[in-house]
């Protein structure tokens, strides 16, 4: 309740206490917009005169914080004022009530707005939940395909220009079926959560990791060039091979591998689809080549990490 400490204020915070809501009454402007901001405030009582204050300001000063946008606001206003409620109404209030107001008509309103209010917050959730949802991947709560189609546009889009690059490593777990096989599908999925956390924790910031889908893993590397995408790739890749993993309920840790290709383009130039396509070609000769290894469209033949200079090797 935003008001002057007077008589019809204190009836209104009466009424409204005695139908069961908790009720803050600021006498400025100023406190309130302070407390709304603060408070997860229901609904805020305006009456559109409190001290010297401009209520109407106050009002799009809710409207336009990020803390208040969504929160109801009803004026008190006199009868016949109808170019201030105008104003108001313009300005984003909910809805008015006249003075002197009306016990019934005032429970009605504030019962109607902040019912309003709950279904509003609950579409609000449920659409942010669903949006989240859209581009995660359940099983290991790394993004997926849709949303590295979205997110390589806007990355190369902010490197385009430049000529810089842009890097795709594709993951690929090394014999994945046996682990099914021999352990069970349960099994298989803690080893694609372990799987994701490893490479979540060994790549940048900047990098995006990906599930793909089924066993296969996706890392976006904007502004890395080939020479840099290599050792990366390499440095995962042997920190899956060294720490074999835990699967819970069976007694001795499970190793495992990957192989991975890498293809490098020029942001704005290749397509996502050709550097996916090339990546899952250096990702086939890497299996080929006996699995566990890192093979580069874009660096010379299959390289060893013997074979790389000390600065490169993982
Ligand atoms: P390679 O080294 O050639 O990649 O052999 P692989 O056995 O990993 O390859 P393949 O593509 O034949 O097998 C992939 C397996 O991954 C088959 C499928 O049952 C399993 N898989 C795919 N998605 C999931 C999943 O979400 N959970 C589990 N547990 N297994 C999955
Ligand atoms: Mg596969
Ligand atoms: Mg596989």
């Amino acid at each position: 309740l935003v008001a002057d400490d007077y008589g019809p204020s204190h009836r209104v915070a009466e009424t409204l206490t005695t139908e069961g809501y908790s009720i803050t009454h600021s006498t400025s402007t100023d406190d309130a917009v302070m407390r709304a901001m603060d408070g997860d405030y229901h609904l805020v009582l305006a009456d559109d005169r409190v001290g010297g204050d401009d209520v109407l300001r106050f009002c799009s000063q809710l409207r336009s914080n990020e803390a208040t946008r969504h929160t109801p606001v009803l004026i008190m206003l006199d009868d016949g004022d109808t170019e201030r409620l105008a104003k108001a109404l313009d300005l984003g209030v909910n809805d008015y009530l006249v003075r002197p107001v009306n016990k019934d008509e005032l429970t009605a309103r504030v019962k109607t707005q902040i019912r309003r209010k709950q279904v509003e917050d609950n579409l609000r959730r449920q659409y942010e939940k669903s949006l989240t949802a859209a581009v995660t991947d359940s099983l290991t709560g790394l993004y997926n395909r849709r949303y590295l189609e979205t997110h390589f546009e806007e990355v190369t889009r902010d490197l385009a220009g430049a000529e810089k690059p842009v890097s795709v490593m594709v993951i690929d777990v090394d014999h994945f079926k046996k682990v099914n096989d021999d352990h069970g599908h349960a099994a298989g999925d803690e080893v694609l959560r372990g799987l994701a956390k490893r490479i979540l924790g060994g790549v940048r910031g900047f990098d995006t990791a990906i599930r793909l889908g089924g066993e296969e893993f996706v890392v976006l590397m904007p502004n890395v060039e080939a020479r840099a995408a290599f050792p990366t790739a390499n440095r995962l890749r042997a920190l899956v091979e060294e720490e074999p993993f835990d699967i819970s309920g069976d007694g001795s840790p499970l190793p495992v591998t990957i192989s991975i290709g890498v293809a490098t383009g020029i942001a704005g130039k290749a397509p996502l689809s050709e550097l996916l396509d090339r990546a899952d070609q250096s990702l086939y000769a890497a299996k080929k080549a006996g699995r566990n290894r890192v093979i580069s469209a874009d660096i010379e033949d299959p390289i060893e990490p013997a074979k790389l200079p000390e600065a490169l090797r993982a």
